[in-house]
């Protein structure tokens, strides 16, 4: 089957383990630092203009916003919008409440199939990236790396941005960490098909996906 992304619907905002709805349909994570272009990947993803930008809503801030995708009806998939990282304003109190429920969801949640990570192309992988990586090396999620903003970068820049996010992730892949990186822009929909793809596969394991390589690397 494939995904029809357009179906997803905003469900609800946690901001504790406890408030998180049933780990009922597969998951996927959503994560980045602020400013990556996560909501606006979200967004392209799911062909719709204001989806995650209102997780930036007031009241929606706190920790996960779950969106579910519907199939006549009924969901079968969610997306998890994880809060961005690296505002270093957050006070003291909220990030250790930060840490320890997004580090028990990461690690507890069962319906997780895979991790997408978006990551400025500009700035590449920096130390809060890798303490993702570092939450979700012991269940050995996937995690699918979209360097944004490509359309910053000429043919080039991009072939470098992909090599050098290579390298800071080898050691990871070597360790068995599953790890694919493609480049993205949202702006001109670059990498589109290929993230679909691969959601795709997370999503439904079992169904043989189609053949693309465009961009796409582990
Ligand atoms: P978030 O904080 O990670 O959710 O980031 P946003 O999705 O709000 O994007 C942050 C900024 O980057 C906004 O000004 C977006 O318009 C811009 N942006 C997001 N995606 C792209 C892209 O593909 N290309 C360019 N040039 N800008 C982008």
């Amino acid at each position: 089957m494939t995904i029809n992304f357009h179906n997803t619907h905003f469900e609800i905002s946690a901001s504790k383990m406890a408030e998180c709805p049933g780990a009922s349909v597969p998951e996927i994570v959503f994560a980045g630092r602020s400013n990556a272009g996560k909501s606006t990947a979200i967004n392209t993803l799911c062909k719709q203009r204001q989806l995650a930008y209102a997780s930036k809503m007031p009241g929606r801030t706190q920790l996960l916003n779950f969106f579910h995708i519907l199939k006549e009806g009924e969901p079968f998939a969610r997306l998890v919008d994880l809060p961005g990282y690296g505002f270093a304003q957050l006070a003291q109190s909220s990030q250790s409440h930060w840490d320890r429920e997004l580090g028990s969801f990461l690690a507890q949640r069962i319906s997780l199939r895979g991790c997408v990570l978006i990551v400025d192309a500009r700035r590449g992988l920096l130390e809060l990236d890798h303490a993702l990586l570092d939450w979700l090396t012991p269940r050995q999620l996937p995690v699918h790396i979209l360097l944004s903003k490509a359309d910053k970068f000429n043919r080039q820049e991009q072939t470098q941005a992909l090599r050098t996010a290579r390298q800071a992730v080898q050691a990871r892949v070597d360790k068995g960490q599953p790890i694919t990186i493609q480049m993205w822009s949202a702006l001109k929909k670059q990498g589109l098909p290929e993230l679909e793809t691969c959601l795709n596969q997370w999503i439904f394991p079992e169904e043989p996906g189609p053949t693309t390589d465009s961009g796409t690397a582990s």
